[in-house]
């Protein structure tokens, strides 16, 4: 079993705020109070001390009961420290105080007003260590400067999450080849699209016909077409997920509404297919990440295709073609797929909050595709 502190962002409304700054105010003045208790008794046993301030505490600062508790459990670690008092920038909350919604990312803290729900803004490294933890075990309520606002969760694990990726793998999802990822690896979708084109001519003719019969006929099709990809979006994110944890690294995809902007079709039968497939694909990533202990990161997928991951130009003329990339700036030359992964992949390095360029983008550096410019 480990435990590990994951650090979120609040962002709590005017009013909530307030009940926030006065819980760690009355804190941190029944810390202080609790404190010159304890020195003037010599009273450092928790229990001792309880005995000595509960009530008073309860009373003069309105703190819960298990406020109170964690404001006098607080002081016993104090103990031998002659001057010196608690200053009022954190509260600490064990489970029966805190809890956390991790679908709707939203914490409830106990204040000296009652119960208040808070929401949290989170990126996807955080959002995996939280929807990974076994437990919250409580936390620690932090103010920052300009009245920012944070919460320090004790999660708690089985086995100790991946915390320290080596890289991380970009992941584009595409529609010619079903995935490229950052190292320039395609995860090709022909037989899928063959498979497509198969059943479109079958669709047509039965569409022509429109009897009852064809249309249940239609109708099984979808539901094969669907069971395919289904089966190849298993067969891919495991690779993926295979690859990742081979490598040490954590993965990262765009968040799954630029999936959707980016599958532009036509017809709206096989849009809809596409986008079952693709926001599929990306679940089943997340899922078996999760399942392997694979830190999966989803990145702002703004223009992801367009930038180039030599020298950061963005410009729409940079894709000239579905497949090729090439730079109007510095004249790199590449798989577009190929650039959007390494793009993906900067951006999911930078959520997990460390200042190192991924492995893939000095994977370019040093091996500069053919025909461009050398880095
Ligand atoms: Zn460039």
């Amino acid at each position: 079993m480990s435990l590990l502190s994951v650090r979120c962002k609040l962002i709590p409304d005017a009013s909530t705020a307030d009940k926030l700054s006065r819980t760690v105010d009355q804190f941190a003045n029944a810390c202080n109070y609790a404190l010159a208790v304890a020195r003037r008794e010599n009273a450092w046993n928790k229990f001792a001390l309880q005995r000595l301030v509960y009530r008073e505490i309860r009373e003069r600062f309105g703190l819960s009961a298990n406020l109170a508790v964690r404001a006098i459990a607080r002081v016993g670690k104090r103990k031998g420290h002659k001057v010196g008092g608690f200053k009022a920038t954190s509260v600490d909350y064990d489970q029966r105080i805190l809890s956390l919604n991790i679908a709707d990312e939203v914490v409830s803290l106990s204040t000296v007003e009652g119960r208040v729900k808070v929401p949290m803004r989170i990126a996807g490294y955080q959002r995996h260590l939280l929807r990974t933890a076994k437990s919250i075990q409580g936390g620690q309520l932090v103010r920052g400067r300009d009245s920012s606002w944070y919460i320090h969760l004790w999660c708690e694990y089985d086995d100790p999450p991946v915390l320290d990726p080596q890289g991380i793998l970009g992941v584009d999802l595409g529609i010619v080849n079903i995935a490229t990822d950052s190292d320039g690896e395609t995860y090709s979708g022909s037989h899928l699209n063959s498979v497509r084109h198969r059943h479109r001519r079958l669709r047509k003719k039965l569409q022509k016909k429109g009897t009852k019969g064809a249309k249940r006929r239609l109708k099984k099709l979808s539901g094969k077409e669907r069971r395919f990809a289904n089966h190849t979006n298993h067969a891919l994110s495991k690779r993926i997920v295979a690859k990742a944890q081979r490598t040490g690294r954590g993965i990262a995809i765009e968040a799954l509404g630029g999936i959707r902007d980016r599958v532009r079709l036509r017809r709206p039968q096989r849009a809809a297919l596409h986008s079952w497939a693709f926001f599929d694909l990306g679940q089943k990533l997340r899922y078996k990440a999760e399942r392997a202990g694979v830190v999966l990161v989803q990145v702002d997928p703004r223009n992801t295709s367009r930038t180039c991951p030599a020298c950061g130009h963005c410009e729409k003329l940079n894709r000239v073609s579905q497949a090729q990339f090439v730079c109007r700036s510095c004249g790199l030359v590449g798989h577009a797929d190929h650039f959007a992964a390494v793009n993906i992949a900067v951006r999911g390095w930078a959520a997990v909050n460390q200042p190192y360029l991924g492995e893939a983008e000095s994977a370019i550096r040093h091996n500069p595709v053919p025909g461009s410019p050398r880095l």
